[in-house]
């Protein structure tokens, strides 16, 4: 029996983590779950998995919180209220949570980075989903594995389709469990994209690009951020630098290959050009189930995957100038130090500017651009945990003060669809 925590219980991985326990009882025991706003939810994972601590993103709602799990009806009781804590604090506390051995990371963008560091320095094994901690804080993140011993696991789909790839190579031994050097004999990897909700879009067309056009994900269901990161393919360029810490490869090793289809979830090639991939249905409860049972495997009732049902798998290079944001990941990636934290932040606040309607789609890669641009004179090329904090803060209000300056990037009232 493992223990566990689930961080971002109430979002997609959040959920579908649970899904796998409540599927596994006697392989898995949640023992922390920490959420942002929706308590209603919270409170029903709550009763289910009856939790010994519960974190919530701002300390404020801690006595609603208490409030409604004190009010249950009788027939609903819980035998104890769980510790609940509230703030970055309260995170910091459910991430570290002493009787946890793993802890699952499904809170989105950067605020993660603080818990998972948290888990990281108490020891824990991580079920790492939440890629923008390791994007914004490599340099950070990484020697904190070797000093606590600790070990990433990934749950994103490509980065376990690697991670499952190289068990069948001679290198697959504990110890080189994400420690960020190079794998010898790993000679390149091809992360495989769906293409997102435009990939049968002409470019031209983008310019009409609603909300809702943006988050109808073709393939995966996910969070929203991520919906809208698939459909400007920056989260492809995202897990390009993601998977250039986790294993260690230059960026000239590392492609991206659109497949519509989303069965290969992505391929390593090794020194001999032998090429192996991972496939699968697109259902992240397979990566996340491996990141948290490695190195065993889990016997499930899922749907078994049927090829001939499928038919074809199609693959085309991505057109670089229709999704401009992969690019701007590379060059940020080579730029390393702080840049990848300023263009994760830039990313995440063009996003959610995107999401409220206040910049049309095709802004998202021209603000980017623009805040990595400036941050050239300002790049720190060893970083330390302040520093990644401050460069997200910066990149953040950059990315307001671009929108204020050019009105022109600002949706008028007659485009909301
Ligand atoms: P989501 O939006 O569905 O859920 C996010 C969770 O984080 C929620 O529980 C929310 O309450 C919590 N949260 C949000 N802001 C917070 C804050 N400031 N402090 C504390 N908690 C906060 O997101 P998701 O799609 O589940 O994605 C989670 C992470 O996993 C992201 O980093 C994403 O890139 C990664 N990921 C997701 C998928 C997927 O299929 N959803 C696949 C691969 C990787
Ligand atoms: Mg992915």
């Amino acid at each position: 029996m493992k223990a566990i925590s689930v961080l971002g219980s109430t979002g997609s991985i959040g959920t579908q983590t649970l899904e796998i326990a409540q599927e596994c009882p006697e392989k898995f025991k949640v023992v922390a779950l920490t959420a942002g706003k929706n308590f209603n939810l919270l409170v029903e994972q709550i009763k289910q998995h009856q939790p010994e601590v519960v974190a919530i993103a701002e300390q404020d709602d801690l006595t609603e919180l208490h409030q409604r799990l004190k009010n249950l009806p009788d027939n609903e009781k819980l035998k104890s209220i769980p510790h609940l804590v509230g703030g970055t604090e309260g995170l910091n506390i459910a991430a570290s949570w002493e009787t946890a051995e793993l802890v699952v990371t499904g809170i989105v963008g950067c605020a993660g980075l603080l818990p998972t560091l948290s888990a990281i320095k108490a020891g824990k094994d991580i079920a790492l989903a939440n890629k923008e901690t390791l994007i914004a804080a490599g340099p950070v993140v990484l020697p904190e594995l070797k000093v606590s011993g600790s070990r990433l696991f990934p749950a994103d789909s490509e980065h376990s389709a690697i991670f499952q790839c190289l068990q069948g190579t001679p290198w697959a031994t504990n110890a080189r469990l994400s420690t960020g050097i190079p794998t010898p004999g790993l000679r390149n990897i091809q992360l495989t994209a769906s293409g997102g909700a435009f990939r049968d879009w002409p470019a031209e067309k983008l310019k009409n690009a609603t909300v809702k056009d943006a988050t109808s994900h073709p393939n995966w269901s996910m969070g929203k951020k991520i919906t809208v990161d698939s459909a400007t393919l920056m989260n492809k360029g995202l897990e390009v630098i993601e998977a250039h810490y986790l294993f260690g490869l230059d960026y000239e090793n590392i492609e991206i290959i659109i497949h519509p289809q989303s069965i290969i979830h992505s391929m390593i090639e090794l020194a001999d050009s032998s090429v192996l991939a991972q496939m699968g249905w697109p259902d992240m409860k397979l990566p996340i189930l491996y990141a948290m049972s490695w190195p065993h495997r889990i016997q499930t009732q899922w749907k078994r995957l049927n090829l001939p049902e499928i038919g074809q798998l199609t693959f085309n290079n991505p057109d670089k100038s229709k999704y401009p944001c992969m690019e701007l990941a590379y060059d940020a990636g080579r730029s390393s130090g702080t840049m990848p934290a300023v263009l994760n932040a830039a990313n995440e606040e063009a996003v959610a500017q995107f999401l409220e309607e206040k910049i049309h789609f095709q802004n998202i890669p021209k603000v980017i651009e623009s805040v990595c641009e400036i941050h050239k004179q300002d790049l720190m090329s060893n970083p330390q945990l302040n520093d990644v904090l401050e460069v997200d803060n910066w990149a953040r209000r950059e990315v307001k003060t671009y929108v204020q300056r050019n009105p022109h990037t600002i949706i008028n009232s007659t485009f909301k669809g």
